[in-house]
């Protein structure tokens, strides 16, 4: 996507910096934005209601710049991404030019400047609960990600009743899948997770064992990952039918980038060899 309304040079008297004078008396920032949208509705209705207004957003960048101090121009570039991201819905991108004219160096300079590009990340969660009020927590995951600013749920699948699988004697599980946009990095995902699951008052005490819920990150848009925390594509995708069916359901061609095969073809494949 292309599209994208620009906005240069809002000048801003704000205090951010390093240095006690510049935190107290503060200076002038100088903004530039490139916020990215589809503004083909706007342009086809011709009609304000379905543009962005850039007004609206020069006040918004305006009074957030002066109101959330930083003493970096990185930290205040992407603080004013992040939040126009949050605020706006719409935007799939934001790139800010942040610029400092004559930051106090005591050298002759025009300006020092920093350029931050923040977007949403398409996700995919495989959830499932096994003990207690089963869809009770998969419901408390789905809203509690609806509650994080930092993220979107655009879908949640049906939940299926399905066997445990391994060694473990357990009972059914119930599984699902929700789509996710996330202003979150894998990582941040993978914490924000285990949050959700300890507030579900999951217990980590037998490996593949029961657990009130299990959330996986299954795909982050096309990244391969693969450290000590963290693993994405997730390893037991292309295994189970428990998580590719409700993923199948809500997004057919999400692309697995190390298989190069979408979820349903994947699935397709299990059900031909008859695997878990
Ligand atoms: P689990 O037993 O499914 O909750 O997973 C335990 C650990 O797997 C987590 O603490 C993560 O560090 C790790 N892990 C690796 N890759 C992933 C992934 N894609 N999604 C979720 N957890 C993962």
């Amino acid at each position: 996507m292309d599209d994208c309304i620009m906005i240069d040079n809002l000048v801003v008297f704000a205090n951010h910096g390093v240095f006690k004078e510049e935190k107290t008396m503060g200076q002038r920032f100088v903004i530039s934005m490139k916020l990215y949208y589809d503004l083909y509705p706007a342009a086809r209705s011709d009609d304000l209601s379905k543009a962005l207004n850039y007004a609206e957003i020069c006040s918004f960048v305006t009074e957030f710049t002066q109101t959330n101090r930083c003493c970096l121009i990185e930290a205040a570039a992407v603080n004013i991404a992040d939040a126009l991201l949050k605020k706006y819905s719409v935007l799939t991108k934001v790139e800010i030019t942040l610029k400092k004219p004559w930051a106090p160096i005591g050298l002759p300079l025009d300006q020092a400047a920093v350029r931050a590009s923040r977007s949403r990340h398409r996700a995919y969660i495989g959830i499932g609960s096994n003990l207690g009020d089963k869809k009770g927590y998969l419901d408390l995951a789905v809203k509690k990600l609806s509650e994080d600013e930092s993220c979107i749920v655009r879908k949640v699948s049906e939940y299926r009743i399905t066997e445990p699988v391994g060694e473990v004697e357990q009972d059914d599980f119930l599984n699902g899948c929700i789509e996710l946009d996330t202003l979150y990095s894998p990582h941040e995902l993978l914490y924000k997770l285990h949050e959700i699951e300890n507030a579900a008052g999951r217990k980590r005490e037998i490996h593949w064992g029961p657990r009130t819920l299990d959330l996986d990150i299954l795909l982050y848009d096309s990244e391969m990952i693969h450290d000590s925390v963290l693993t994405i594509p997730h390893p037991e995708m292309a295994k189970r039918r428990f998580v590719l069916e409700p993923l199948a359901e809500i997004a057919p061609f999400a692309r697995n980038p190390v298989l190069g095969e979408c979820a349903v073809t994947l699935l397709e494949r299990i059900k031909r060899n008859g695997t878990s």
